[in-house]
């Protein structure tokens, strides 16, 4: 599960990055609104920690701002200042949890696994539907009402991730870091040889739903 912590104070930013890596998230840093902001509107991430009080831009304006451009990633708000008008302000704003610092590592680790639990709550036994087809990324299988066929692994990580975007273009630089991390060799090329093998798939299974290319941008999932 990756996750994007935005917190000025570095100190506080790199104790909690640490604990993070220990528990086995993969964990992108920023220092400030700004950056925080464009690093959450790429859309890569499973949960967003956002800080409060930031600077270039707080943290309920980068909030608005993720939600106004439909990024619908589960965020997990922070603040040193434990006012209940601050509290409704964020979930106003379109925060799904609120923890007030200081606070205990346990509970930040609990408050995560709830917001990662949640967003598999979508779909249950975890199977991925869009459109008439199924993605059962344990099994790897690919089911519409014409025929199934397995897909390997990487196949059905883009197909997961095409489906998670909700006929939202996804580039491929995200592709890229959600399937091969951000220090990778991975090139273009990766990406369009297996898309061009998910798309025969989804040709041999008769689905009602095909991957189109948006030329400059990336690819979009639509019926
Ligand atoms: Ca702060």
């Amino acid at each position: 599960m990756k996750i994007l912590l935005v917190e000025d104070e570095r100190y506080i930013a790199e104790a909690v990055e640490q604990v993070l890596k220990k528990n086995n998230y993969s964990v992108d840093l920023a220092f400030d609104g700004e950056y925080g902001l464009d690093c959450a509107l790429s859309g890569i991430y499973d949960i967003v920690v956002l800080d409060i009080m930031l600077p270039k831009k707080d943290g309920v304006a980068v909030l608005r701002e993720m939600r106004k451009s439909g990024v619908k990633t589960p965020v997990l708000l922070l603040t040193a200042k434990s006012r209940i008008e601050d509290k409704v302000t964020g979930l106003d704003a379109g925060a799904d949890d609120y923890l007030a610092k200081p606070f205990h590592y346990d509970e930040l680790l609990a408050r995560l696994r709830a917001l990662g639990r949640r967003q598999e709550e979508l779909f249950p036994d975890g199977i991925l539907a869009f459109k008439g087809i199924e993605l059962n990324p344990n099994t790897l299988m690919l089911t519409s009402a014409k025929g199934d066929t397995k897909l390997t692994p990487k196949e059905s990580q883009i197909l997961e991730l095409l489906i998670r975007s909700k006929e939202m273009t996804i580039s491929k630089e995200t592709i890229i870091e959600k399937l091969w991390g951000y220090e990778t060799d991975a090139e273009d090329s990766h990406v369009e040889i297996h898309m061009s093998n998910l798309r025969k798939k989804l040709k041999q299974v008769n689905a009602d739903c095909s991957v189109y290319t948006i030329r400059n941008v990336g690819y979009v999932l639509k019926g």
